[in-house]
């Protein structure tokens, strides 16, 4: 007898789907584990198990499942728990948290793209049968890049290739097509040894003795014998290569004669190369260890601890002392930046302390990276226990998870933006570490609003740290007054005398300077000096910002793109000028003032690859690099030891900033720029430009008054209703349409205002109202404390259900964004 299941499929829609499995395949079903099913006219997914012997569909007639592809759950019920938590809260689908919290690789699907993998052809050779079904994929893959499993299905004539697909994939023959096209298979690594005719003694010394006429040779094996440490430590090509410092031609020579043997090993991709010989943590200093033991005092009341501690106080040391004890538990820690330049840094710094239990989880890895790390954490091994991860890291499959650490916790980049769910990795860790009752800690120098407020109110534990460790003063702040400057003359392009003179004191004295600038490109802006004409994208109702190293124009929210004209495109005149500054300019700038320094620039445009956030971050701690200029990229957490001064270029893009949390962002985004200054052995500099010399939020940055800055923004957003005192939900909506978007927006803006009336505000234009040709319009709505959340939610979700039923409104995209920040 056939039974049937529910299956939760990876898409938008709001309902799971009912399939039959056959009785002997039915026994070795679990929930949570995943299975390849048919969807729509042709179309196969992944789907996921999530209801065993249901009842059979009534509205139509179930498909039967292709293939049961886990022989264990991939999924525990706990994590289903928390999906499903996920999707309520945040108003989206169960399928699209599904996507969100796997790794791409699990969810094969008919339209995924596979590509071969020539270095396991050249390895292998092709498959021994011509007519199997590997080999045909692989011919078939020597003419085409890429093919979708769709048409592998068609190639082999199989209605069901994903078992092939996975087979393959787990063989290493082919790779799943992705953006940051990283090696899919388990990492392969080339390793050299001596031939084992060579292990006697006498062997080897017959064997110097002819090569004595080679001295080049004899050198390549004199250094394998001091790589390997007399104990034939495995040695990588590559490392005998850079020791040897000679091409590889001389290698493969002793290769070729067999003297020296090649092999290869598959190396685990979150392995780690250090030694096993963890350093020992760091002693407390007594402010440290008072918050330590304070922060131990509230876990034991359940409640997650707010650490508030000035820039560079320590508060990673803090944090390692409460992993370490984790760890000793045999428990997994997981450890949340907001960053992946953080990622790079606290690994290292991490590993120190906690060897091969480390391991980074973020977006730039490979997707075979992310899923071993998956299945490391499953198994429950003490390899891979403590996770440092960006957001995402959130959906992995912990198995005792024993303590959550959210640092930086004021970061906008916790939460997500798009696609859904928009989650806040920060309110959803704390929730998840309820099932867990694993006690929570986030750390900040510059608290959220939210969180300080949480804290002060009792919700949250509050633990502060007042002075720098080692006594150090936090750094010296200076405003620069623009206006000023430009009056006296005192200006070389944007920087002042002032900020030139520091940067020339700062580097005689053999300290590094880290420039500031919250925007990309060369210049936001080109304008036509005599109709004003200033170019804009033709998808999007933004001006394009210009690019002087590729001279383009360049689109920030499309990614449209064109060269640089010579005349207005309105007038034809050719006098353009351009207006506002990006980091491309300031290093240009920086380049002309001081042409042998050594200056790297570190923003979006700059880290786009896999490694160039290391890079750059290893060069700057290795003092390649003098000047660093950046984006709010390098406000984030780092901790470089030589940095003598930050300059602030401009400030005033950020106080203009039309947003309830402007000031709030200001504040936490100059004091956390400022705490790069001056960590370690002597006190920094912050020297800010600006044309608001008098402005409350900059006199705030510079006297360290957090304090203040609080109590402000907490009695403004009391006054004009916004968070802490209020949740907002933003409703977006979108269509290629302009009056579509006009009367729907109108129309739910109406609805909303019968049961929420004043808690209603809009519908209105966002600041760039038309993104890639659609056009948007949004809608806040504004709910008390005390007004119920799911109440809300649902009343919301009613005025939905009305809306679609309109005929002219149902494509109209509708998007919720809960806690809208
Ligand atoms: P935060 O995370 O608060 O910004 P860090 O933990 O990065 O501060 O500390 C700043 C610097 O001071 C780091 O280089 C760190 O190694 C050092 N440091 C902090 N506390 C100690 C300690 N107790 N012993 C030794 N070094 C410390
Ligand atoms: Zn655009």
């Amino acid at each position: 007898m056939d039974h049937f299941i529910e299956v939760l499929l990876p898409i938008p829609l709001a309902r799971n789907f009912t399939y039959s499995i056959p009785e002997e395949q039915f026994g070795m079903l679990r929930k949570g584990m995943r299975v390849a099913v048919p969807f729509g006219k042709s179309k196969l997914y992944t789907g996921l198990v999530v209801e065993l012997d249901t009842d059979p569909p009534t509205a139509y007639e179930a498909k039967e499942v292709y293939q049961i592809l886990d022989e264990k759950p991939l999924v525990s019920a706990l994590q289903l728990r928390f999906w499903k938590w996920m999707a309520s809260y945040y108003m989206c689908t169960l399928g699209e948290v599904f996507r969100t919290a796997v790794p791409g690789i699990f969810l094969l699907e008919s339209e995924t793209q596979v590509m071969g993998d020539s270095d396991w052809v050249a390895e292998h050779g092709t498959p021994e049968n011509p007519e199997s079904p590997e080999s045909l994929v692989l011919r078939a893959l020597e003419h085409q890049k890429a093919l979708a499993i769709s048409e592998i299905s068609s190639l082999v004539e199989r209605k069901n290739a994903l078992p092939l697909v996975n087979r393959m994939l787990k063989a290493g023959m082919i790779r799943v097509q992705e953006k940051l096209g990283d090696g899919y298979r388990p990492k392969q690594v080339r390793f050299l040894r001596l031939h084992p005719s060579f292990q006697e003694e006498a062997a080897l010394e017959e064997l110097l003795r002819t090569l004595s006429r080679a001295p080049k040779q004899t050198e390549v094996l004199l250094h394998l014998f001091q790589l390997q440490q007399g104990v034939n430590k495995p040695v990588k090509s590559t490392e005998l290569e850079k020791q040897v410092g000679t091409s590889r031609s001389v290698i493969k020579a002793l290769i070729d004669k067999d003297i020296l043997e090649e092999y290869t090993l598959t190396q685990d991709r979150i392995s780690y190369s250090g030694g096993e010989e963890a350093q020992k943590l760091a002693g407390l200093n007594p402010e440290q260890q008072v918050a330590l033991d304070t922060i131990r005092g509230f876990f034991r009341e359940s409640r997650p601890v707010l650490l508030y501690g000035v820039t560079a106080s320590g508060k990673t040391e803090v944090y390692s002392h409460l992993i370490s004890e984790a760890l000793e538990r045999g428990e997994q820690v997981l450890y949340l930046v907001p960053e992946i330049a953080l990622t790079t840094q606290l690994v290292y710094r991490l590993q120190q302390l906690f060897t091969s239990r480390v391991a980074a989880f973020h977006s730039r890895q490979s997707q075979q990276e992310r899923a071993e790390i998956w299945y490391h954490l499953q198994r429950a091994e003490e390899k891979a226990s403590l996770i440092l991860g960006a957001r995402s890291a959130l959906f992995l499959p912990f198995k005792n998870l024993g303590l959550i650490i959210i640092d930086e916790e004021h970061e906008n980049s916790y939460k997500q933006f798009d696609p859904a769910p928009r989650y806040h990795a920060r309110d959803a860790a704390i929730l998840m570490a309820t099932y867990w009752e694993a006690p929570v800690l986030l750390g900040s120098a510059t608290p959220s609003v939210e969180s300080y407020h949480n804290a002060k109110t009792g919700k949250f534990g509050l633990v502060t740290i007042r002075q720098r460790y080692g006594g150090i003063l936090l750094p010296e702040m200076e405003l620069i007054n623009l206006a000023d400057a430009y009056r006296k003359k005192q200006m070389s392009g944007h920087f002042s005398h002032r900020l030139r003179d520091a940067i020339i004191e700062t580097l005689a004295q053999k300290r590094q300077v880290i420039l500031f600038q919250n925007r990309r490109g060369f210049s936001p802006i080109v304008e036509c000096m005599s109709c004003g004409h200033v170019p804009g994208c033709p998808n999007c109702d933004v001006s394009l910002t210009y690019h002087q190293q590729r001279r383009q124009l360049r689109c920030h929210y499309c990614g449209f793109n064109r060269p640089l004209e010579t005349e207005c495109q309105a007038c034809g005149n050719t006098n353009l000028d351009t207006k506002g500054l990006g980091t491309e300019q300031v290093t240009a700038e920086l380049a002309e003032l001081f042409p042998e320094t050594r200056a790297s620039r570190m923003d979006l445009d700059t880290t786009r690859g896999k490694h160039a956030f290391s890079r750059i971050i290893e060069g700057f701690e290795a003092q390649e690099i003098q000047v660093l200029v950046g984006t709010q990229m390098v406000t984030k957490g780092l901790d470089f030891g030589n940095v003598g001064l930050v300059g602030i270029m401009n400030a005033d893009t950020l106080l203009n900033y039309p947003h309830f949390r402007a000031h709030e962002r200001c504040f936490q985004m100059l004091t956390q720029v400022a705490g790069r200054a001056g960590r370690k052995d002597y006190r920094g500099k912050v020297l800010i430009q600006t044309y608001n010399p008098y402005h409350q939020i900059l006199k705030q940055v510079t006297t360290g008054d957090y304090e203040g800055m609080y109590k402000e923004q907490l009695y403004e957003r009391e006054q004009f209703h916004y968070p802490p005192k209020v949740r907002l939900i933003k409703i977006t909506l979108r269509h290629r349409d302009w009056n579509r978007v006009e009367e729907g927006a109108a129309w739910f803006a109406r609805s909303l205002r019968v049961v929420f009336d004043k808690g209603v505000l809009g519908p209105e234009y966002p600041p760039v109202s038309r993104i890639r040709n659609q056009y948007h319009k949004q809608i806040l709505v504004k709910i008390p404390k005390g007004q119920p959340l799911a109440k809300t939610k649902n009343s919301i979700k009613r005025i939905e259900k009305s809306f679609d039923a309109i005929s002219n409104y149902r494509s109209i995209r509708l998007i919720y964004n809960v806690d809208y920040i």
